[in-house]
């Protein structure tokens, strides 16, 4: 996939320490639109649609986060977390602000969680970018179809 400067320009932006200290691409050395195009390749492969996904994270987000760091059992399948973080963090593309403030979502009798926050639901709705393997927030799109279905 061919990168816009718009893409060429945020990407600059997700190295550690300039938005957020860990950074949003990991360890993983792909371009940024060929992540993209790797992950909206596993959400069709998947039937995960990126809007319905974020949705539906975005819903477990504020049930989390209205545990105020106590441990909240969502159903039988999920147990949710809150990390109360004070502040905002931009978006790299530059489109908004977003609240620090992040999730735990932990699958129930195993280690698998995902992270989310305002910022990597809005990556993935407006973006398609799960961000990069190795970072604290990806998405990695065979978990969130599990946390989803949970
Ligand atoms: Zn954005």
């Amino acid at each position: 996939m061919k990168m816009s400067s718009s893409d060429r320009a945020a990407g600059a932006r997700m190295a550690p320490g300039s938005i957020v200290a860990s950074g949003f691409l990991g360890d993983d050395s792909r371009p940024l639109a060929d992540i993209i195009e790797a992950d909206e390749e596993a959400f069709r492969a998947l039937g995960l649609d990126f809007g319905l996904a974020a949705e539906g994270l975005g819903a477990l987000l504020k049930e989390g986060e209205a545990g105020l760091g106590a441990e909240l059992r969502h159903g039988k399948g999920l147990v949710l977390s809150s990390d109360e973080a004070r502040g905002k963090a931009p978006c790299p593309w530059g489109d908004g602000l977003h609240h620090k403030g992040s999730v735990r979502i932990g699958l129930a009798g195993s280690a698998d969680f995902l992270l989310v926050s305002e910022l990597s639901l809005h990556l993935l709705r407006e973006h398609h970018f799960c961000q990069g393997r190795g970072s604290p927030f990806r998405l990695e799109p065979s978990l969130v179809k599990r946390v989803l279905e949970a």
